[in-house]
């Protein structure tokens, strides 16, 4: 059994919920746990480096057998050893292979070589993919509601927005419904030009102009796709969420899974609170959303 040399092609970007492949390499880990690893797989990993979704939940089916897929993390390997959600590189780093490591708690009866079945629990998949299609939505309509606040030009959004929500984040996480967004307000931010002396007192009006863009959007119905990048399948491979939203198509690099349409959508909104921590402001942003 030698070491996957090729990327894991993935489907989950295109909405997938099966697939089927074979199974390449196997390996048991320290905690009794056996990471499998696919040619081809529907199952969204968490990639720990930027954990923002979490995994799918699942099977995969071998000879007849269903193994429940307890996690899936992302795995590399440089040809020496597969590393298994602890990558030193980041993911689509030059000579290295990205694989899905599927993790089964027994994988007896799972040969390289054997035809596998992977199948996705598609509740689970459809709230995540609305949390993170809803996530996108609300840092847009976040950097859509704060340019008063710059006293600086800065790098810009898709569309043409001060990029807040790139030069601040520090965490992003994908939940069943929604998404919770960390921003680190500390003096970088405020030498950029970020008037940071200003959002509390203003916080209840961006927070609520921010709502009022996300409700015009999803109003939209506007079309939601992942675009890859030369067409690649690869789960290094680069890939964009693609919106077209009223004003203009807008696209954001992104790893995980969406819906097609906001037309699944009924609304969606943003609860924000601001913290101190020593000598920074910490901004949360909590997106909701809510399924037609
Ligand atoms: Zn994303």
């Amino acid at each position: 059994m030698s070491l996957p040399s090729t990327d894991t092609a993935v489907t989950y970007p295109d909405g997938d919920l099966t697939s089927t492949g074979a199974v390449v390499f196997v390996q048991p880990l320290d905690d009794g746990r056996t990471a499998v690893v696919l040619d081809r797989t529907a199952f969204h990993p968490v990639d720990p480096v930027w954990p923002d979704q979490p995994a799918d939940a699942g099977t995969i089916t071998v000879d007849g057998r269903a193994y429940e897929v307890v996690d899936a993390v992302v795995g590399a390997t440089d040809g020496t050893t597969l590393h298994v959600g602890d990558a030193p590189v980041r993911t689509g780093t030059e000579g290295w292979a990205f694989v899905v490591c599927h993790l089964v708690q027994d994988a007896t009866g799972i040969e390289p070589g054997a035809a596998a079945a992977v199948s996705v629990d598609p509740a689970r998949r459809h709230a995540l993919s609305a949390g993170h299609t809803a996530c996108h939505l609300a840092s847009l309509a976040l950097n859509d509601a704060l340019p008063g606040l710059w006293t600086k030009e800065v790098a810009v959004d898709g569309r043409g927005r001060p990029n807040f929500d790139q030069l601040a984040i520090t965490s992003s996480r994908i939940l069943e419904g929604g998404s919770v967004d960390e921003y680190r307000i500390g003096k970088s931010l405020r030498k950029k030009g970020f008037a940071a002396a200003d959002l509390p007192a203003r916080l209840d009006e961006v927070t609520a102009a921010a709502n009022r863009t996300l409700a015009d959007w999803i109003a939209s119905g506007a079309a939601i796709s992942i675009v890859r990048e030369g067409g690649r399948p690869g789960l290094g491979d680069r890939r964009r969420w693609h919106a077209e939203l009223p004003d203009g198509v807008v696209e954001i690099p992104c790893g995980g899974t969406h819906l097609r349409s906001l037309t699944e959508l009924a609304g969606a909104d943003i609860h924000l609170d601001l913290a101190e921590t020593e000598g920074a402001v910490v901004l949360t942003m909590r997106t909701t959303a809510h399924l037609a």
